[in-house]
């Protein structure tokens, strides 16, 4: 099957790269950068892979000479701004995540008459509420929506401003579809935290992908003397989303749904108990037994339903162990 995969730099989009490559299907990836395409071309010689420049996602018109790739039956949209390093919430994230998936449904639609299936990377950003994860007793899943609207997005709370910027992209694409009744139909794809071994090149340490800082921080010692609050903890392995990505093109009946992928509940603790079994040799960076935090809460903590995920889309969940310690491995095998 030849296959469009948007933002083929990203963090989960290489492991969605390998693994299509190893099915077998045809591969047209888009990034921003010259650079960018040759590491992925250098990565990957030989393969059914071409590498296509979209400058700017946030524009309009970005997908439109793309998608006129000629056989393309699958589109899979990865590509949105997941970090903290901006300064204008609307130029900087949410039109990049909104408009960089109309914009693309849009191009489909006009000139991409054989595209069958969109899968869109979506996020648990768009499952959650402020009130649900302050509630023991909710079980987030599919049905579950962001009350966030737009104009929460423009406030002054980063964290809130990502969420949103996914829950409105998500709700777009829906909305497209039920509205434009296009050629394809559509999945989406929600996963929590996303942990695992990096792929995809890496100029520096510093240029990790968001949500494998933690384990940046914990091997260079930055857990020492407390272990920090986890956050959200919901967390899944990168192997396992892009599982999903291609399970969810594959199987016709994943059509129209959208899939919460978690492999379930996590703490810093966990994570840092697998670090310090694994790797004897991180023992002076690590916090050693006694050290606090990174607890669940005293009153217990949300729970979650990924029964969906598990068996429409087959999912044996990766352990936060083996995740834990391949994201390690693959850090160190970079330089930390
Ligand atoms: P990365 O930062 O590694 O990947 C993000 C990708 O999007 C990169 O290819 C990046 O390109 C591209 N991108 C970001 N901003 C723009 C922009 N303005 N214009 C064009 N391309 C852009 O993060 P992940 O791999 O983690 O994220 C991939 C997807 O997964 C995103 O949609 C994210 O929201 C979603 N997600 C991630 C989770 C996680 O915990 N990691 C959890 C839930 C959802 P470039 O390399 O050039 O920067």
């Amino acid at each position: 099957t030849k296959v469009l995969l948007t933002g083929g730099s990203g963090f989960i989009a290489a492991h969605i790269l390998e693994l299509l490559l190893q099915r077998g299907h045809e591969v047209v990836t888009t990034v921003r950068s010259d650079d960018k395409a040759s590491k992925i071309r250098d990565a990957h010689p030989n393969a059914k892979l071409a590498v296509v420049i979209v400058p700017d996602i946030a524009k309009s018109d970005a997908f439109d000479e793309v998608v006129k790739t000629p056989g393309l039956e699958v589109v899979l949209h990865t590509a949105s701004p997941f970090h903290y390093n901006w300064t204008d919430p609307k130029t900087e994230l949410l039109d990049p995540a909104i408009i960089g998936t109309t914009s693309i449904l849009k191009a489909i639609k006009k000139s991409a008459p054989g595209v069958k299936r969109v899968v869109i990377t979506s996020s648990f950003a768009s499952i959650l509420s402020e009130k649900g994860l302050a509630d023991p007793k909710k079980v987030f899943s599919e049905p579950d929506w962001n009350p966030n609207t737009y104009e929460d997005g423009l406030k002054d709370n980063k964290a809130t401003s990502y969420r949103v910027s996914k829950t409105i992209a998500e709700k777009s694409a829906w909305k497209f579809i039920e509205e434009e009744k296009p050629n394809f139909d559509l999945a989406t794809v929600c996963p929590p935290l996303v942990f695992g071994p990096i792929v995809h090149h890496l100029n520096s340490l510093s240029a990790i992908n968001t949500s494998n800082q933690r384990f940046v921080d914990l091997i260079q010692g930055k857990f020492k003397d407390e272990i920090p609050p986890t956050g959200v903890y919901f967390w899944v392995d990168v192997r396992d989303v892009a599982l999903a990505h291609v399970e969810a093109f594959e199987r016709p009946e994943a059509g129209g749904k959208r899939f919460f992928t978690t492999a379930g509940k996590f703490n810093n603790r966990e994570v840092v108990a697998a670090v310090r079994k694994n790797f004897p040799e991180l023992k002076d960076k690590l916090p050693s037994e006694g050290v606090k935090g990174g607890d669940y809460p005293e009153g217990g903590v949300y729970g979650y339903d990924n029964s969906r995920a598990t068996k429409e889309l087959g999912i044996n969940w990766i352990s936060i162990e083996k995740s834990s310690v391949d994201t390690v491995k693959s850090l160190q095998a970079v330089g930390a």
